[in-house]
């Protein structure tokens, strides 16, 4: 029997056995363990709140104060790189800010892209992406032209060119650092390029998502260059839209959103929020300016996620290496993030599917292969998203180990020749 026959043979003996006893293990969507949970309970045990008034005058037990309360927008403009005036603090969730201001643009501001004569409105989506922008975008009947990322963001060429001929490509989502789910982060020139571009639609959008702006999984913190200043400088204030959370800082159940764009485009979002509700949850924003404080007390936090995490990443790393370094290192090639929440590994064309499927047949869910691409529509059938954080170290060994059983079986019978 030769080399591959014998590795085939122990990866459909060891399949075999995991069908005999079912695991229950989740690694499909980005959920902080309860271990990182516990590191914001003070946000809620121990914060005491001693004077009801924010730095604007705000009761922040009664109505008002749709923008947010003066010291959250201070805050999280130091995020954004934005001014108090150029950030509107929102609810528990960057998505619905991010939906609210498609939602806007699409049906209900002035010429809305709905009403456009070019139609059907149209999106770039830098591929592979975060499922939840495709869906909002196919939600709302808005057309998703993925564009391929480089290591360092979308490719500028295909943007470029996309964006100067065709008006009713109404903008785009990039996630700049620590993408979900590749990892990588835009390049200065990256940003410059966005920043700058001609666009044939004069009212283009880009939807800067920076879900990981400060979570950091090495010492090599990412930094990137302000996009909304560039866009300033460049004649293009309205065309950028920014977005943070506190979801993977403190709690994703009971956080606070922050956006920050012009004040134009900030004083546009804030009529459209005051149809729905008379202010946010204020109490909530105190309490995180309270317990956040600060870049530095920030920065400190984020290290405590950090040192949760990172073994985490560490693992992959070395469980992969071990069965796909060397001779077997045609079979799959992962990502070795510096920071956020997700691996991304390419396996060979047509086994990405089929490899998530022997999983699940297993008791091991994961994100559904090509799920990462619009409409989950990827020819190559070739990725798959890896979200360790919710695991404990000892399952995932378990799940990764037996992800690389199935990697080989599906690999071994799909290329003879390898
Ligand atoms: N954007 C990206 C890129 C994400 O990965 C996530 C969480 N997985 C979110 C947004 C969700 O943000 P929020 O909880 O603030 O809605």
């Amino acid at each position: 029997m030769d080399h591959k026959e014998s590795r085939l043979d122990r990866a459909k003996s060891q399949y075999a056995l995991y069908k005999e006893r079912p695991l229950d293990i989740s690694m499909a969507r980005g959920i902080p363990s309860e271990e990182q949970l516990k590191l914001s309970e003070s946000l809620i045990s121990d914060i005491k709140i001693d004077k009801w008034l924010s730095e604007d005058d705000l009761d922040i037990r009664n109505y008002g104060g749709l923008y947010g309360i003066e010291e959250a927008r201070e805050l999280f403009g130091t995020l954004l790189n934005t001014t108090a005036e150029e950030t509107l603090i929102g609810g528990n969730s960057s998505l619905q800010l991010m939906f609210s201001v498609l939602s806007h643009h699409m049906f209900t501001k002035e010429n809305p892209w709905s009403a456009s004569k070019d139609m059907p409105v149209k999106f770039i989506c830098p591929s592979p992406g975060y499922d939840r922008h495709w869906s909002m975008l196919e939600y709302l009947g808005i057309k998703m032209i993925p564009v391929e990322l480089t290591g360092s963001g979308p490719n500028m060429e295909v943007v470029e060119k996309l964006v100067s001929q065709d008006p009713s490509i109404k903008g785009m989502f990039v996630v700049p650092k620590y993408n979900n789910p590749t990892g990588e982060s835009v390049s200065n020139e990256v940003v410059d390029r966005l920043a700058g571009m001609h666009t044939a639609a004069d009212d283009f959008l880009i939807l800067w998502d920076n879900a990981y702006v400060v979570h950091h999984l090495t010492n090599e913190k990412v930094e990137i260059k302000d996009i909304f200043s560039a866009s300033k400088a460049f004649g293009h204030p309205d065309r950028v839209i920014q977005f943070v959370s506190t979801s993977k800082m403190t709690l994703p159940g009971a956080g606070v959103s922050a956006m920050g764009a012009s004040t134009h485009n900030i004083n546009e979002m804030a009529k459209y929020f005051g149809k729905q509700l008379i202010s946010f949850d204020k109490i909530n924003q105190k309490r995180h300016v309270k317990f956040l404080k600060d870049e530095s007390t920030i920065a400190a936090h984020m290290e405590k996620h950090r040192d949760i995490l990172e073994p985490k990443f560490t693992w992959i790393d070395a469980i992969l290496s071990a069965y796909f370094g060397g001779e077997n290192n045609s079979f799959v090639e992962w990502t070795t993030p510096k920071g956020g929440y997700f691996v991304h590994l390419t396996t060979r064309a047509n086994c990405a599917r089929k490899i998530v499927e022997l999983m699940s047949a297993i008791g091991i869910t994961l994100t559904p292969a090509n799920a990462a691409y619009p409409y989950g529509s990827n020819p190559l059938d070739n990725s798959i998203r890896l979200a360790p954080s919710f695991v404990s170290l000892d399952q995932l060994e378990i799940a990764m180990e037996a992800l690389c059983v199935c990697i080989d079986l599906v690999t071994l019978e799909n290329y003879e020749n390898l």
